[in-house]
């Protein structure tokens, strides 16, 4: 490297203090510039500096356990348990998160000796391992529903997918890296904030090792090679997604994501699951297992019993349950929380009809007793909330089909037998203002 002088009086000195060679430890000299050892530890600081606040304004704005749990219970009913738990380990997920990147952020300040406070931390080598989420409980009881909210409360992107449709690579079909593909969309191609984002993973107990009786999936593609295929990903890892969906190949347009900071949240009915617990329990002849034997143990109690080794009788692997720490079980909902799905939450699906008819200034009025039809009918098809919107569309299509040709329509009533089919929802007109001669008749359109 060559010397740099100082043309003035021929001694070097820092570009940057002016001091020379002998008044610092160290100058570094290059063409027509030298910089000296203080100069160079006061401009690593000022870098360092600055990535820890890039870090502060990328960090996520973090609510806390209990703020995450009072936003729950804003949209879902019930599902208690799931909402701690979940806030819990959404809390401590991203909390991780936003640890990590002040590390690596004050890596830099602590080579420069500025920031190496944390050089006496006992636990400053320590790696918080990544905890993703099983969810179990039978459909239509807020599984989705949950994950999607909790995106919504952290402000990250989301998207949903299905475990039957990805495939180990070099199959047809959609291999893991799509899921991070469509991250990727939902954050509108900002790979830091794909980073942060939720991947809510439905049917998991579909991708279960065909053992014995436990699954009866009819698929070319082992569930195994499924699990195996999502286990880098769960875990942590530098991914090469493909930029667009339809050039799958083009390795020059791969973005790499890193999934350390993606939430996975799994979900699944598990059918099947509670025999293998029953059995279990049944083998022991203490606590849980000799109450077993006395009462007949409902099999949502049986369900918060599960461990590991029950998920590995299912057919997970052992390292993907590994994966997979936090467990919650939800409830089926009964006749009062559907009830309360209808009419309770900010969005619930009556408040959407009363206001899609209040724009034709119509007041729609559901009875108690048409809430509850509609509550007993879900229940009777076994589709719990999922249900609820095509009972409320088929009571109100007729409906919906003549309104918009009646004039001085003020109100809609439906009651209990308008949902079970026997009878019509009543509709009510300003009487005042009805002109007979010009009422036009049912069902015909202008
Ligand atoms: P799952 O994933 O458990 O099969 P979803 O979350 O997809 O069920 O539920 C379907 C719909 O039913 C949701 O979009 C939501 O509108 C409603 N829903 C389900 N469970 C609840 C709940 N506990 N509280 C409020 N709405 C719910």
């Amino acid at each position: 490297m060559g010397r740099v002088v100082s043309y003035n009086d021929e001694v070097p000195k820092c570009t940057f203090c002016g001091k020379t060679e002998h008044q610092v430890r160290k100058l570094v000299t290059g063409q027509g510039a030298a910089i000296c050892d203080e100069c160079i530890e006061l401009c690593v600081s000022i870098i360092s500096d600055e990535r820890i606040k890039d870090v502060e304004v990328n960090a996520l704005t973090l609510p806390k356990p209990m703020q995450i749990n009072a936003y729950l219970d804003r949209y879902v009913i019930g599902q208690q348990t799931a909402k701690r738990a979940l806030s819990v380990a959404v809390y401590n997920h991203y909390k991780r998160v936003n640890m990590e990147m002040r590390e690596a952020a004050s890596q830099v300040g602590e080579t420069g000796g500025k920031h190496n406070a944390s050089g006496n931390d006992p636990l400053r080598d320590v790696q918080v391992a990544k905890s993703n989420i099983l969810l179990l409980g039978p459909t239509g009881v807020g599984k989705t529903y949950l994950a999607q909210t909790l995106a919504k409360v952290m402000n990250v992107p989301f998207v949903i997918t299905d475990a039957t449709t990805l495939t180990e690579a070099g199959y047809v079909g959609d291999d893991v890296e799509t899921v991070l593909q469509r991250l990727m969309q939902a954050a509108d191609g900002d790979v830091s904030k794909a980073e942060h984002g939720i991947v809510y993973i439905d049917e998991i107990d579909k991708i279960a090792r065909k053992s014995g009786e436990n699954t009866s999936i009819t698929r070319d593609v082992s569930g195994e090679g499924v699990q195996q295929a999502l286990l880098k990903i769960l875990e942590g890892t530098i991914a090469s997604v493909p930029a667009e969906g339809t050039r799958k190949h083009r390795e020059q347009e791969a973005i790499q994501i890193d999934t350390r900071g993606i939430l996975f949240i799994c979900g699944g009915a598990f059918v099947g699951l509670t025999d293998i617990i029953k059995n279990r329990l049944g083998a022991r002849e203490s606590g849980f297992g000799a109450k077993w034997h006395d009462h007949e143990v409902p099999d949502e109690e049986l369900l918060q019993q599960v461990c590991a080794d029950d998920l590995a009788e299912f057919g997970l692997l052992p390292e993907f349950i590994g994966r997979l720490p936090v467990i919650s079980v939800l409830q089926e909902l009964k006749e009062d929380d559907l009830a309360a799905v209808l009419t309770q939450p900010s969005n619930a699906l009556i408040k959407q009809y009363m206001k899609l008819f209040a724009v034709d200034g119509v007041t729609l009025t559901f009875t108690d007793d048409a809430i509850a039809a509609i509550a007993r009918t879900a229940i009777r098809q076994g589709t719990g909330a999922r249900g609820l919107r095509s009972i409320i569309e088929r009571t109100l299509q007729d409906t919906m089909f003549q309104l918009p040709s009646l004039d001085h329509v003020i109100e809609v009533v439906v009651d209990g037998d308008a949902v079970l089919g026997e009878g019509n929802p009543r509709i009510i007109r300003d009487e005042e203002n009805v002109d007979t001669q010009s009422m036009p008749s049912l069902g015909v359109a202008h």
